[in-house]
């Protein structure tokens, strides 16, 4: 991994420990009276477009991301839209973001980071686990038009697909499931993502992966030291490469 290899280590390490869920999340700012805009014709929706480009310049680019696809997806999607309405001023900021049941949006960076190392084609089948606010399926979304997303508690499985819908992401496809097992139904995947930490690689997801498949996976124990995996997998062998640290929320089970 020499493009991360090569990324500043102290940077690193401090935006990973920020993954997914730290252990003090900010305070949150107070509550905009505007609803969120979808239109870019508002001098809102223009502020959040700056703030969305600053966040890919200076979270994301200056930490070695480059794929100009992941690139020009995180400038896209409306992170602001998938925020709970009082961490509004934050959506862009560099760390992760309560969403409701003791659940996170990840940073914008490992958003990134995980959505280069899945090296998704236009055509790719793509699986995550973890919906949650349905944020990264959005970003998978601007990447490939077959997207399926699996999330273990029913009021987010409900509100990521109604918020997906909403922003007229068609091509995301969000079930109420324990992601362990996989999507037996539209496997196999040319890439997973994981977005929750288990203790070990899931068998089912291995199995679910095609030939030459991709899984990004967070692997460690609850709230301590966890280290970012990509899986790939090669005819019968798996190869797997160690990414960095980082800090999930852990994989629950039904
Ligand atoms: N990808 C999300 C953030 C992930 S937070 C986003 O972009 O907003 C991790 C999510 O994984 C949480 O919503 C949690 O409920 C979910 N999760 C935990 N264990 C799971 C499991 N076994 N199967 C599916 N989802 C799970």
């Amino acid at each position: 991994m020499s493009t991360y290899a090569r990324a500043p280590i102290l940077l690193a390490l401090l935006a990973s420990l920020f993954a997914c869920a730290p252990p003090t999340l900010p305070t949150p700012t107070s509550t905009p009276s505007v609803s969120t805009p979808r239109v870019a014709a508002t001098p809102a929706a223009d502020n959040f477009a700056l703030q969305r480009k600053a966040m890919v310049d200076d979270q994301i680019r200056a930490r070695a991301v480059s794929d100009s696809d992941v690139l020009r997806a995180m400038e896209t999607v409306p992170r602001h839209e998938f925020v709970l309405p009082e961490w509004l001023a934050q959506a862009y900021e560099d760390h992760p973001l309560p969403i409701g049941n003791g659940q996170t949006i990840s940073q914008p960076y490992i958003v990134a980071v995980m959505t280069e190392l899945a090296q998704i084609k236009r055509g790719d089948r793509v699986l995550e686990i973890g919906t949650g606010s349905g944020y990264q399926a959005a970003v998978l979304a601007m990447l490939t038009d077959q997207v399926y997303s699996i999330e273990i508690i029913p009021a987010l499985a409900e509100s990521a697909a109604a918020r997906l819908k909403r922003l007229g992401y068609a091509n995301v496809v969000v079930q109420n499931a324990d992601g362990y097992n996989g999507w037996e139904k539209y496997a196999p995947f040319d890439a997973i993502l994981v977005t929750a930490a288990p203790d070990h690689v899931p068998p089912p997801l291995v199995a679910q992966l095609k030939d030459g498949g991709r899984m990004v996976i967070p692997v460690g124990p609850v709230g301590s030291f966890q280290t970012l995996w990509r899986v790939n997998k090669r005819g019968d062998k798996v190869v797997s490469e160690n990414i960095m640290g980082v800090l999930f929320v852990p994989l629950t089970r039904k």
